[in-house]
């Protein structure tokens, strides 16, 4: 999947301009998320030197981003724009999703039932493990092998 990924809020707790503290495990979880084969598009207010700070910090700590800001590297100078608007992600994670941000182990597994085809919801909100959620998938997409 691809994802867009927040950082002030999100990865850093909020201090814009200056870079905040870290959020515990979002850097671990993000690298993870990325071995686990998806591609993670940096997506934040921040321009210019602002976006290239935070670019290093998460750069430092050894996470890279397929791209920030847009959907591929380049595609700002090809559209001759580099205004904010959606990017075609799969996946938004955001300290202003609806409900907030969840914990990042709560967030890893959120990724894993999306990408399954899992209602993610019951899970993030703590009602079920993913160990339930999966539990309770349809049995025509435990047929066709995703578990
Ligand atoms: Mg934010």
């Amino acid at each position: 999947m691809i994802i867009a990924i927040d950082f002030d809020g999100t990865i850093v707790e909020h201090a814009y301009p200056k870079i905040g503290k870290p959020i515990p495990f979002a850097i671990e979880t993000l690298q993870q998320i990325q071995k686990d084969g998806h591609k993670l598009i940096l997506w934040t207010v921040r321009r210019g030197q602002l976006l290239q700070d935070a670019v290093d910090y998460c750069a430092e700590r050894g996470l890279y981003f397929y791209a920030e800001n847009e959907n591929y590297r380049g595609e700002n100078k090809e559209m001759k724009e580099n205004v904010a608007r959606k990017l075609n992600a799969d996946l938004y994670i955001d300290d202003r999703n609806l409900g907030g941000l969840p914990d990042w182990g709560v967030i890893y597994n959120a990724v894993k039932a999306t990408e399954a085809g899992i209602n993610a919801l019951p899970l993030m909100a703590g009602q079920l493990t993913l160990q339930q959620t999966k539990a309770k998938k349809p049995r025509w997409l435990r047929a066709i092998g995703i578990r």
